[in-house]
């Protein structure tokens, strides 16, 4: 069967992409298409060739779901001979996750299929908070229980009597909405109030927390806490032996929820930076990169073979977009190294100057590895620079963001220098997100929002239709004194801004302002 194979039912384990098995590693990175689910980490699902097909199939708030007949039928038309379908889902498959109907509807329609299992959540997760499921002494048999019913519903499939009487560990899943239900019921049929209970939220996550007390207290512990799914609860004398076990350090944003209004191709370094220190990271892509609303000063550049004596990028945008367009004009070898670009070439004679380190990264990663950078990472920092070293007859080549101040310009021409002015690119705002932002800040999600520029903020506002009063209840991080003064104008409430305009920078902020000691 595995032989041929056309779709692939894998667990992608609880979270920790360490936990991922090497068989679903190894078929993540050879899938065509990956059918994916709400927990599985975006790690794994990086892990995919370029060229493969995403499909998110899970549940968002306020999104239309897919209905499991409607994720069936995508796999059928999805599966093809010779191509790898991998449907991939948190945990094991097989334990909650609907995989078997799946399975089903596979072999119905004669799609030959495998099944890689996963680490699940329900032992894996209490084993992150220092919680073994069985214990010599303590607990020979462990339960997986599902905690979507209302256990005061007449008609429950779980019978709530037989549970509360069962003598080993009882591990509910999808459980949080109802746990104040689930611990009266299991005490309404005998389970002593002062029998242990755990809540192990976001496990094996960075952002793992975990509350322990007794099935008495534990609703009310939960609810104080925040914590909601995805979650394990664990009733039993095991979830004690956490005070003693507990080894996987909570980290310092766990439990914080922090929206990203960077461009989503710029988003990754911030996200995977809060997510390390435990943050839930949303991204709210508040702009996109447009070409310049005059594509000839680009156009221009790139085809000219002129030298310049001095060449300034102030942003990685302007180094991408410029690097394309001088690829366009005169396209390198497919075999060339990235220092024999015709933008390489451009540059060869020229000092070259990045506002800031990701700048100067972005041209290293093209080829470029001379970049300088001024001491304070903006445009004044970038004149302080040239001002000391530009002669009067020297030619600079400024590659900017259209809308950008004149700071630089002013400088260069201040000198007396020749000015080739680029703007190479436009920031629009990008509406497709609005009802996104809208949902988190009505549900009051949001611990924080960061904005890593000026026209973020702008954008965000202009997305809000000009109120700014919605952003009232959240934590607002700056990059810099100028996205704060931008930020300030639009009447944003800044709670600390970055010691250092970088991304380091503007994360260490938010810890600064929202992490708890550990
Ligand atoms: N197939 C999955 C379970 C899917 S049902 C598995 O084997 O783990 C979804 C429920 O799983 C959530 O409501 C939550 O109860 C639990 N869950 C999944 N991932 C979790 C995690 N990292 N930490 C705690 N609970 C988790």
């Amino acid at each position: 069967m595995e032989q041929n194979a056309q779709a692939y039912l894998v667990g992608a384990g609880p979270g920790d992409p360490g936990l991922m098995t090497v068989r679903a590693l190894e078929l993540v990175q050879r899938a065509d298409v990956l059918v994916y689910d709400r927990l599985v980490s975006p790690d794994v699902v990086a892990q995919a060739p370029a060229t493969c097909e995403l499909v998110y199939v899970g549940k968002s708030p306020d999104r239309h779901t897919l209905a499991q007949h409607e994720i069936n039928a995508l796999l059928v038309e999805k599966a093809a001979p010779g191509r790898t379908l991998v449907r991939l889902k948190g945990g094991d498959p097989f334990v909650f996750g609907r995989g078997g109907e799946e399975a089903e509807e596979l072999r119905s329609h004669g799609i030959p299929f495998a099944v890689v299992p996963g680490v699940t959540s329900c032992i894996a997760a209490p084993a992150y908070a220092g919680i073994p499921v069985t214990h010599r002494g303590m607990a020979s048999s462990f339960t997986v229980i599902t905690g979507h019913e209302d256990p005061s519903k007449l008609a429950s499939s779980v019978d709530w009597e037989q549970v509360a009487h069962l003598r080993g560990t009882l591990v509910f899943l999808m459980g949080m909405k109802n746990l104040p239900v689930i611990a009266e019921s299991l005490m309404a049929y005998g389970m002593p109030g002062e029998t242990p209970a755990a809540v192990v939220e976001r496990g094996t996550w960075p952002a793992q927390r975990v509350a322990v007390g007794c099935l008495d207290t534990i609703a009310a512990d939960a609810a104080e806490r925040g914590l909601a799914n995805p979650a394990v609860i664990v009733v039993g004398q095991v979830a004690a032996l956490h005070d003693e076990l507990a080894w996987f350090d909570p980290r310092p944003l766990a439990g914080k929820t922090v929206g990203i209004t960077r461009a989503r191709h710029q988003a990754s370094e911030l996200r995977t930076e809060l997510e390390a220190l435990g943050a839930a990271v949303a991204e709210f892509p508040v702009s996109r990169l447009a070409p310049p609303t005059d594509p000839a000063p680009l156009a221009a550049a790139a085809a000219s073979r002129e030298t310049y004596d001095f060449a300034v990028f102030t942003s990685a945008n302007g180094v991408k977009t410029f690097f394309r367009a001088c690829e366009a004009a005169c396209p390198a070898p497919a075999d060339a190294a990235p220092s024999a670009s015709s933008a390489a070439a451009v540059l060869a004679g020229a000092a070259v100057i990045a506002v800031g380190p990701a700048t100067a990264k972005a041209l290293a990663t093209r080829g470029v590895r001379s970049a300088i950078t001024p001491d304070s990472f903006c445009a004044e920092g970038v004149a302080d620079l040239l001002s000391g070293r530009l002669g009067p007859s020297e030619r600079v080549l400024l590659v900017r963001a259209e809308d950008a101040r004149t700071v630089v310009a002013d400088a260069v021409r201040a000198a007396g220098a020749e000015l080739v002015d680029v703007p190479a690119y436009r920031t629009v705002l990008r509406e497709d997100g609005k009802d996104d932002l809208l949902a988190a800040l009505r549900a009051g999600s949001l611990d924080a929002l960061t904005f890593a520029s000026s026209s973020a903020a702008r954008n965000t506002v202009a997305l809000l239709d000009g109120d700014a009063s919605l952003l009232a209840g959240v934590s607002l991080f700056s990059i810099g004194p100028l996205t704060t003064a931008t930020m300030e104008g639009l009447g944003l409430a800044v709670r600390a801004e970055a010691g250092s305009s970088t991304v380091g920078g503007l994360v260490g902020a938010v810890l600064g302002s929202l992490g708890e000691p550990s």
